[in-house]
């Protein structure tokens, strides 16, 4: 259906490619010369029974083999890391040859982590089955496990050959995954792309139908918004941060419910915050939050809940750090367009956060 180019570095790097079903995968794996190579898919528990037979049938006469992991973030971790490496040497995998992470940001960035350091780096290729690995994690080449409690806190940047995604994967996704993944979308238009913003509530019927076409084209704009941010600032040094924006407090709110709550809510939570300290700054009009909240309850996100402020916010910002403007605030000038805000104080923050209890 479509192909877009990520360049690294300012040189072509990957395609991602989008099509509505697997047939033409090959084809793509060939173009990366896979004569001769072992291919290892690396899979988890769920996405296994649903899609690894049609793959593995897709990629007959390859030299194919299969690592599946338990599903959860809670196997985002070292262990299952150095399981991978056991098969990838039980089956004499070397330099040439290639991963294939299928399966949601836990499988890619699980998968992209063994790729950066099996022997000091392998090809890999994601295949993304979620909406928020689709729109999200399989651009931008951040790869990691998590450590201990901290979240993210192992990894490398590194960048695959190819992504291609199957769009009709996203009708087998449940909802609340679904939805999770509608919070960085939403929030991809309100940092970037005011039309698309609007474009999200006029199409939200067949968007929640799962029309194969108005998906297609929402995952290519979602990707274009965030390859031309990474592309721009692959390290993150500056305007990369734009992407943060409704995860400072989204983070702050994540810990605080201990992850009973989806990655989405609490980015939503967060962008609501912001936006009252976007109007408290005359940058915003009231009616834009309340557009947000009908927004957000049309793709099922919650737009209020119950914590204790003090302690979220204590979770995540210390006084001195705010006081000497050390703490990046993500901001809207308008809707679509993103600026880093040095001078939220923390009244603002407290403010904004009973703003969403
Ligand atoms: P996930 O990979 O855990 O997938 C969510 C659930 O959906 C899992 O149970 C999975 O088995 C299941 N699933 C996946 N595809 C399915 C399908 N097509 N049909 C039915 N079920 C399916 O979670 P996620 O939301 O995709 O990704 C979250 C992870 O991504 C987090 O660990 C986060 O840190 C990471 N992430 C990384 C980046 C990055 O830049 N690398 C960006 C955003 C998020
Ligand atoms: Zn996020």
């Amino acid at each position: 259906l479509d192909r877009l180019e990520v360049n690294f570095e300012n040189k072509p790097c990957y395609d991602i490619v989008i099509s509505d079903d697997f047939s033409g995968l090959k084809k793509e794996l060939n173009k990366l010369d896979i004569d001769n190579k072992r291919i290892c898919i690396v899979t988890d528990s769920n996405v296994a029974e649903i899609y690894l037979d049609n793959i593995k049938e897709e990629l007959s006469g390859l030299n194919v083999f299969v690592h599946t992991f338990e599903a959860g973030e809670k196997n985002k971790h070292l262990g299952t890391v150095s399981d991978i490496y056991d098969t990838l040497i039980l089956n004499k995998f070397d330099r040439k040859d290639i991963l294939l992470a299928l399966g949601g940001g836990v499988v890619g960035d699980v998968c992209g982590f063994v790729a950066a350091t099996y022997l000091r780096g392998i090809d890999f290729v994601q295949i993304p089955t979620t909406l928020v690995s689709q729109v999200d994690s399989s651009i931008g080449g951040k790869t990691g496990v998590d450590f201990k409690h901290y979240k993210n806190m192992v990894g490398a940047f590194y960048m695959p050959r190819l992504v291609y995604v199957n769009i009709d994967t996203l009708s087998t996704l449940p909802m609340v995954e679904f939805s999770s993944g509608m919070g960085e979308v939403i929030k991809h238009g309100l940092i970037f792309d005011r039309e698309y913003y609007y474009w999200l509530f006029e199409n939200s019927k067949n968007i929640l139908a799962g029309d194969l076409k108005t998906l297609a084209n929402m995952v290519l704009v979602s990707q274009k918004i965030k390859k031309q941010v990474v592309e721009n600032d692959p390290y993150e040094k500056g305007q990369r941060a734009i992407l943060n924006f409704g995860h400072t407090l989204g983070h702050a709110i994540e810990k605080e419910k201990k992850f009973t709550l989806s990655h989405g809510d609490c980015v939503g939570l967060g962008m609501l915050a912001a936006f009252y300290i976007c109007i408290k700054k005359s940058k915003l009009r009231k009616e834009d939050r309340s557009f947000l909240t009908d927004l957000m309850k049309i793709y099922s996100l919650d737009t209020e809940t119950d914590m204790d402020v003090e302690k979220v916010f204590g979770a995540t910002f210390n006084d001195k750090k705010m006081e000497s403007g050390k703490i990046k605030f993500i901001l809207l000038n308008s809707i679509g367009e993103a600026y880093i805000d040095r001078e939220v104080s923390k009244n603002d923050m407290m403010e904004a956060l009973d703003s969403i209890c």
